[in-house]
Order: structure tokens, then sequence, then C-alpha cells
């Protein structure tokens, strides 16, 4: 198959369901970290597995055959929000085919977060049953990217062409994710939000600040006269990253 082929890769929605199960059960069977629909560990090899897997059921193979770049995959515990990137050259546009380099970043701190909220959580449009199929879905939003900038050499999904291309591959009718984030697990689970007065306790200090920002840890500024963060009026404060655990709500 040739590049142009790619666009003519139109499949029903039901489909795409069929060989996204077919992905999956390859996937499990295969991979010695995950053995189900939850996910407590990658390897860069599982997402290495996961694309060929896609390229024979998806695309057939046209990776494999036809593709003259390079693809690399890495995973993240940092991202907090997105849960997929793809990262390439500032100068895609004018690199000769053979030269065309790709990073697919997955970040796995959302899908090991995915049980912690009991509501429903869509991906792309789409209700998801576990964490594996969430990853599945935020996998091939990044190949959509994937796909448009090996075409076009630039990718937006936000806009008309994405959208049409990640439909009729893979049946997806939104460009994002509904998963829970640490924001709203922290919400949720421990009343926290950002701006909320706390306590907590440090080498059995007790200390009181307040919350600047939740990622996986709290951010607290606590007012300090040696702090070395001030704020508009001239306060000093130190900053501390406390689980949200050890967090007390004044
Ligand atoms: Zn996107």
């Amino acid at each position: 198959m040739d590049k142009a082929g790619l666009l003519d890769l139109i499949q029903t929605k039901r489909e795409a369901e069929r060989k996204r199960e077919a992905v999956r059960s390859s996937f499990i069977a295969a991979s010695p970290r995950v053995n189900g629909g939850a996910i407590t560990g990658m390897a860069v090899s599982d997402l290495q597995l996961l694309f060929s897997l896609y390229d024979a059921i998806f695309f057939n193979s046209y990776f494999t055959g036809s593709f003259a770049g390079s693809i690399t995959f890495s995973l993240s515990t940092r991202m907090s929000r997105s849960a997929g990137k793809i990262i390439y050259p500032r100068n895609l546009k004018g690199l000769p085919p053979d030269q065309e380099k790709y990073e697919l970043r997955l970040g796995l701190t959302l899908f090991f977060d995915y049980y912690r909220l009991s509501r429903e959580k869509k991906v792309n449009g789409i209700y998801t049953r576990d964490a594996l199929e969430a990853f599945l879905l935020v996998f091939e939003h990044e190949l959509c990217h994937l796909i448009e900038l090996h075409l076009f050499r630039q990718s937006n999904c936000q806009k008309q062409r994405f959208k049409s291309l990640a439909y009729n591959l893979f049946g997806h009718t939104e460009s994002y994710h509904q998963l829970p984030t640490s924001r709203e697990i922290a919400a949720e689970q421990f009343n926290l939000n950002i701006g909320d007065r706390v306590a907590f306790t440090v080498e059995n200090h007790n200390l009181e600040g307040i919350i600047n920002n939740i990622n996986k840890r709290a951010t607290v500024m606590v007012p300090d006269h040696n702090g070395d963060y001030r704020d508009a009026r001239g306060r000093r404060y130190t900053k501390w990253y406390v689980p949200l655990p050890s967090l007390k709500k004044k």
C-alpha cells in the first residue's frame, strides 16, 4: 500500500470496534505486563508491540512495508492532564521521507488512576469499559496525529481534516478524553481544591498554607519570612509538595 492509501482506509464504527478488540486480545496475549483491563505497568516494548498490532490490523502493514522514516516510543509518569503526545522535528515540512522522525509518548498516570472515580469515562467520544480500552483510544488518537503529520506535515486535532481521519480510521467522534485527572480526584476523594487552606506535618512541625496547584501531589505555599517565593503583595512563602492524604483541610 502506498502513502495515499492511508486516506482510503475507511471503516465503519463497528469494524473499527472489532479491530480494536483484535488488537486488545493480541496485546494481552503477548504483553508480559498487561494481562487484562487494568494497567499497572508498561514498558516501551509494549508500545512497540501495540504499534505493530495497529499497523497489521488497521493499516495494512503500511508502516512496516512502506514507511521510510523512524518512529520511537516513550512513557511518562509526569504527564498529568494530557494522556499522550507526539513529538516531531520543527523542520518536518522540509524533511525527505527517510528523515521523518516521530516519537509517541504516552503518559501512564491517567491510566493508573482510571478506577479512582467511578463515573463514566469517554475517550474520543467512546465510552470505555476499562483502563486498557482508554489507553488504546489515546494511542489511536496519537496514531491519527502521526498519519496526518506523515501525509500533510502538520496536524491539529481541533480541525476538520483530523476529525475526518480519526472518524474514518477509528470511529472517534471527539478529540479529547474525559479521564479523571489528579485535580478532579483530589476534589472528589479528599475534598481538596486549589485555594484551600490546609495543614500538614513535616518532621513533627505543623505547617499551614494554601494549595496553589494539584498534580500528583499538592503544591502548598506556606507563609515564611525567609521563604524564597513572594506574592504580589510582597509576602514570602516556602513551597511544599505534599501527598494529598497528608493534608488536612482547615
Ligand atoms: Zn490531539
